[in-house]
């Protein structure tokens, strides 16, 4: 009993979750014995997943980790956890996140940072991120508090916080998932995938919370293929770019040995590695830091004090001064930095210097990524450039931070799939891993691609 309260008490001390619904789960867990007994399991009976809480829940605490929706109870559900308990799934609990997902370190959470389970070999017990924005689901999996759970990705929130973790994660071709019922971050560019110990577990996920949906204006109307059979790591045949824009000066050397060991290990499953150019790759991040803010300033805007979850009116306050005070003690820091930079590169002044120039950038990056795949069928890149660093080292410096997503914004500009899987221990003993981006709807070379490395 000591051990279990002891494990309980570790288990808690990570923050993964803001809200825990057993009941759920166990529900499911009933379901899933009576559907056995009846010979109608479905692909998930049973099993118990962890939801970023940035995914609507009809009935349950919906936050984004904002004070803005603290105490925010949706009448409604999301479309990807809809599937996922119609496929038989129940909800251990909402995840912890960066605040309405902005962030790599889930430290803007307003219910408090996240831990990740891992520690530095020779580091003591100096806490380590679990990255972001879903690092609540990151350091739920790598805890084997659940299996698997949901994340989104906007700029690298799967495949960011996954690669820190040790654990798999897909975000699929923008369009596969529907968005219907999660918190809007950046309409363009927000898209849910599954995170998972390992690929055979993202397949299966993914299979059960993609699909069209009439109530997403951008959801892609075509059919769910069976990924996890056609799983495979005999790569023969295919062959894998290396793009030389990602080996970047100064780069830890530990991450481009483990991009050399991996590329070694596609060789080994009989695919052909060829070297390739993505030109464009440098302004990738500075265009990710105009249009996410621009997207995320006027989806924002609803958090008016009138519709959702907090509401500030001081005495005797007009409608003005219930808009000012509710935003200005509902946002946190980041989100207020994300509103201000976004409004300002929007404002009539500037939108043609910053956010037209971001947009032209956004499609030759997408270009690059076309003519790439003219001579290969997926690619191989690190997914971070760094391995998991300390709770706030970063924090002090948002331009440090947002550095850390400088090999993930590529694939989310182009609407790519792109997967994290662990690829190896770096010097202090802590994961690093591997991205593959694939073709538009290419989830499958993804995944097989991600099979021959785990
Ligand atoms: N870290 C990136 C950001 O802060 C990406 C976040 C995300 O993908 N939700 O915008």
């Amino acid at each position: 009993a000591e051990a279990f309260n002891a494990n309980v008490a570790g288990a808690k001390a990570l923050n993964a979750f803001i809200v825990e619904t057993p009941d759920h789960a166990i529900a499911a867990a009933k379901a899933a014995d009576a559907d056995r007994a009846a010979g109608t399991l479905k692909p998930l009976s049973g099993v118990p997943i962890g939801m970023k809480d940035l995914f609507c829940t009809n009935g349950v605490q919906t936050t984004a980790a904002s004070h803005m929706l603290e105490g925010f109870v949706p009448r409604y559900e999301s479309t990807v956890s809809q599937k996922l308990w119609d496929a038989g799934a129940g909800m251990l609990g909402k995840l912890n996140l960066d605040q309405f997902a902005m962030g790599s370190s889930n430290e803007t959470s307003y219910f408090g940072n996240v831990i990740s389970p891992w520690r530095r070999k020779d580091g003591g017990n100096a806490a380590l991120a679990p990255g972001g924005s879903s690092g609540g689901s990151s350091s739920a999996i790598a805890a084997r508090l659940c299996p698997a759970a949901t994340g989104t990705d906007t700029g690298g929130s799967i495949r960011q916080p996954a690669a820190f973790t040790g654990i798999s994660g897909i975000k699929p071709t923008y369009g596969r998932c529907s968005r219907w019922g999660i918190v809007a971050f950046a309409s363009s560019l927000d898209q849910a995938g599954p995170m998972a110990r390992d690929v055979r577990d993202c397949a299966i996920m993914l299979e059960n919370m993609a699909g069209f949906d009439p109530k997403d204006a951008t959801s892609l109307n075509l059919p769910v293929p069976n990924w996890e059979a056609a799983l495979s790591s005999d790569l023969k045949g295919k062959t894998v770019g290396i793009p030389k824009e990602y080996r970047l000066d100064g780069i830890d050397p530990d991450i481009d040995a483990m991009w050399d060991a991996g590329i070694a290990m596609l060789k080994d499953a009989g695919a052909n590695v060829v070297e390739i150019s993505l030109p464009h790759t440098k302004y990738a991040l500075p265009a990710y830091y105009i249009i996410a803010p621009a997207e995320a300033s006027s989806n924002l805007a609803r958090y008016d004090g009138v519709r959702y979850g907090l509401r500030d009116l001081p005495q005797g306050a007009g409608l003005q001064d219930m808009y000012a005070a509710t935003r200005a003690d509902g946002f946190g820091p980041e989100v207020k930095r994300r509103i201000m930079i976004g409004t300002y590169v929007l404002s009539a002044g500037f939108y043609d210097a910053y956010y037209t120039q971001a947009q032209k950038v956004r499609t030759l990056i997408a270009r690059d990524f076309e003519q790439a795949f003219a001579s290969c069928d997926v690619i191989l890149a690190p997914t971070a450039p760094s391995a998991a660093f300390g709770l706030g080292e970063k924090m002090a410096d948002p331009l440090a931070m947002y550095l850390n997503d400088v090999f993930a914004v590529p694939a989310s500009l182009a609407g790519l799939p792109a997967m994290s899987v662990p690829a190896a221990l770096n010097r202090e003993g802590l994961p690093l891993g591997l991205q593959i981006i694939g073709k538009a709807f290419d989830e499958q070379g993804v995944l097989n691609a991600g099979l021959a490395i785990e």
